[in-house]
């Protein structure tokens, strides 16, 4: 029986290629296969050597993503072929994106799997913008919450209303889509409608955008200014306390109500 190789799930950042751990970077440059989705920076599938495999499997224009399962046999199989395979994936692998069930199913049939944690866009993509995640004068806790329910069915539903009065900051994935319907769930659990909120496009990569409002509006000023995917919505009073001088990069900021 051949040994099998080792599945590496890797995290590749926000975006910013320069954010990537070093431990990504040694094991992308020494890979004999890679799959990778629609949100891995591009300037990263350059580091992997000439012969590596590579396998895309995110979400092509106008078509669906590669079914789950159909990744977990893709990667059960260039285990069974190759030494070292790299799973890559946009931010954190552990963090909304499915990287627990992909461990799982290999480890079960007994291939080696290794995690390297990445830089998550919610926390990037607002200091990016000038934001702290957390502040001392803005709380004490803060949740990363997904904002896209529907496509995960299977998951609990989010209680937005316990959320409002549980945390004091909010992260969200996958919010636009349903933003208007979580801003109302949030100011029913009782966040004033001049909540602090704050919408980073792009974050960390070129054309970056922030826009900075407030609960109540903040769908509207979304809508109005034109801002998409992939995008972090952050809710709360950490918001305000932006350092507009330790944004890296020049990015245009949208604020109709300024602080
Ligand atoms: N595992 C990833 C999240 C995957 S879910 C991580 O840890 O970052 C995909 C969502 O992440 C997107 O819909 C968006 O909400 C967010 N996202 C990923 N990259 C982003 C970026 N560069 N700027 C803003 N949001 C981003």
């Amino acid at each position: 029986m051949t040994i099998p190789g080792t599945v590496y799930l890797v995290g590749a950042g926000p975006g910013d290629p320069e954010l990537l751990t070093l431990r990504a970077h040694r094991l992308l440059s020494r890979c004999d296969a890679l799959v990778y989705d629609s949100l891995v920076p591009t300037e990263l599938l350059e580091l992997v050597p000439d012969g590596c495999e590579r396998h895309f499997v995110g979400k092509r224009r106008g078509h669906h993503s590669v079914p789950q399962p159909s990744t977990n046999a893709l990667l059960l199989e260039l285990a069974g072929r190759h030494r070292s395979i790299v799973r890559l994936k946009g931010g954190d692998p552990f963090l909304f994106g499915r990287g627990g069930e992909e461990a799982a199913h290999l480890a079960a049939r007994g291939i080696p799997v290794e995690v390297v944690p990445g830089v998550t866009a919610g926390i990037a993509a607002l200091a990016y913008a000038g934001i702290p995640v957390t502040h001392r004068r803005a709380g004490s806790s803060v949740s990363f919450v997904t904002g896209h329910e529907e496509i995960d069915k299977g998951r609990p539903a989010v209680d937005w209303r316990g959320l409002a009065r549980s945390s004091d900051g909010l992260v969200i994935y996958m919010g636009l889509h349903n933003l208007r319907r979580i801003a109302e769930e949030l100011q029913a659990g009782g966040l004033p409608p001049e909540t602090p909120a704050a919408v980073v496009q792009q974050g960390t990569v070129r054309g970056q955008r922030l826009l900075i409002s407030q609960l109540e509006r903040l769908a509207d000023d979304v809508e109005a200014e034109g801002f998409a995917s992939p995008a972090i919505v952050a809710v709360g009073p950490m918001v305000a306390q932006r350092i507009a001088a330790c944004a890296p990069e020049p990015a245009q900021v949208v604020m109709p109500i300024p602080f």
